[in-house]
């Protein structure tokens, strides 16, 4: 076994620098404590940005991938794996969709989304092209996604796939002046994860479906943060009064194996005909069994409705934190267990994270100024009030 200096040396050297990581090797976890080849213990409150949703090294999520990993893998996509199909049929029985296309990623699942929408228009004869995003949205990092995401400085020098315009989250009347013949989709997070946690404005989401429907737009959601719990319920649109026309899935539906999926309705199963569109990774058996473990175990211990109650105990704890250090807290904000302390003007949350991590505690920033609190649903109160007392302390001293 290797210390983490001897590997950290070796990764500044190989691995390629398009990330910052912290400055430790993690090597083992349980539950929502993650340990370091060195021994040391962090408790984790980001769960690998919202994925790990049934937390580490779950006794049914280890079994059920074992087993799976050694009666069939792979297939391809020339035939079928029953672990996929009832993956799809879980999946579509609990949003109430009708169809499943799988893929290995949150990118590739709104790529998904994106070659649909402008195929529908395409299959049915009509010049749309166009699609409508949001200011601060994230969609990934492959060029169509990166099109539609929405913070300049993720795009900056990679071109773009044209036809693609952003508006301000929450301002209906800006998408209605988007709204015409060329639209093919609008594309919306029902909570904005990486742009700051930032939940949709009562009706906001009921008014895109109206505009939608009325203008023959499609409404796709990306709930590939939001997705399979984290809200505190299934999805994200659900109980927003607008039932999208197709969703992405992926980060929380593994619970940490890659696998992504798009939902589509019924109607728009002709969209992307035998050829059209495809992965050969999407839909194998072994991340197929990885996702169908997650959802049996968020079922049996009930840890959607769980994480509206652990959020809202969450939230508590931040709006009393925020209230007690009133010069470096602004407030907090979310829903369910996907919640962000937003910082006061000047506090710059990637600085923060490396002394919260000397506290023994892992968060994740969203924008310049939320702290993001995602962890994984099987989080305790316990466990939520320790990371809090640990954010108390480190924060505490910056207000001084
Ligand atoms: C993380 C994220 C993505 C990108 O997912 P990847 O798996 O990194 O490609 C897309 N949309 C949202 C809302 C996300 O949070």
């Amino acid at each position: 076994m290797s210390t983490s200096a001897e590997l950290l040396a070796i990764a500044a050297k190989r691995l390629y620098p398009n990330y910052k990581p912290a400055a430790m090797v993690l090597s083992r976890g349980r539950g929502c404590e993650l340990f370091d080849v060195d021994g040391r213990r962090w408790l984790d409150l980001c769960a690998g940005v919202a994925v790990c949703s049934v937390g580490h090294a779950h006794p049914k999520h280890v079994k059920a991938i074992a087993e799976q990993a050694a009666r069939l893998m792979h297939v391809s996509n020339y035939f079928f794996n029953e672990e996929n199909i009832r993956l799809a049929d879980e999946l579509c029985e609990k949003s109430g969709m009708a169809r499943a296309m799988f893929c290995n990623s949150g990118a590739e699942a709104n790529e998904a989304l994106f070659k649909l929408a402008r195929r529908h228009a395409f299959t049915k004869g009509e010049q749309r092209t166009k699609i409508v995003a949001f200011h601060n949205a994230f969609h990934g990092r492959t060029m169509g996604a990166l099109s539609m995401t929405g913070t300049p400085k993720y795009r900056e020098g990679f071109g773009e796939v044209s036809g693609v315009v952003h508006v301000a989250y929450g301002d209906l009347d800006a998408v209605k002046a988007q709204m015409g013949k060329d639209v093919a989709a609008v594309i919306v997070e029902p909570v904005q994860g990486e742009g700051g946690v930032l939940p949709a404005p009562a009706g906001f989401l009921a008014g895109l479906r109206a505009l939608c429907s009325e203008h023959g737009a499609l409404l796709l959601m990306d709930e590939v943060q939001t997705g399979i719990g984290r809200l505190g319920r299934w999805f994200g649109f659900q109980d927003t009064g607008a039932m999208p026309d197709a969703i992405s899935l992926a980060k929380g539906l593994g619970g940490g194996f890659p696998v992504g999926a798009m939902l589509t309705t019924e109607a728009l199963a002709g969209a992307l005909p035998p050829g059209t569109h495809g992965s050969t990774f999407g839909g194998n058996p072994l991340a197929s069994a990885a996702a169908r473990s997650v959802l049996s175990i968020l079922e049996e211990e009930g840890l959607v409705r769980a994480a509206k109650q652990k959020g809202e105990r969450l939230a508590a704890m931040l709006t009393a934190l925020a209230e007690e250090l009133p010069t470096v807290c602004a407030g907090e904000r979310g829903e369910g267990l996907l919640r962000g302390l937003v910082l006061e003007q000047g506090f710059v949350v990637r600085d923060i994270l490396p002394k919260l991590a000397d506290a023994g505690v892992l968060l994740t920033a969203a924008g310049e100024r939320v702290l993001r609190f995602s962890p994984p649903l099987v989080v305790t109160e316990g466990e939520l009030a320790e990371g809090v007392a640990a954010v108390r302390k480190v924060l505490s001293a910056l207000s001084k």
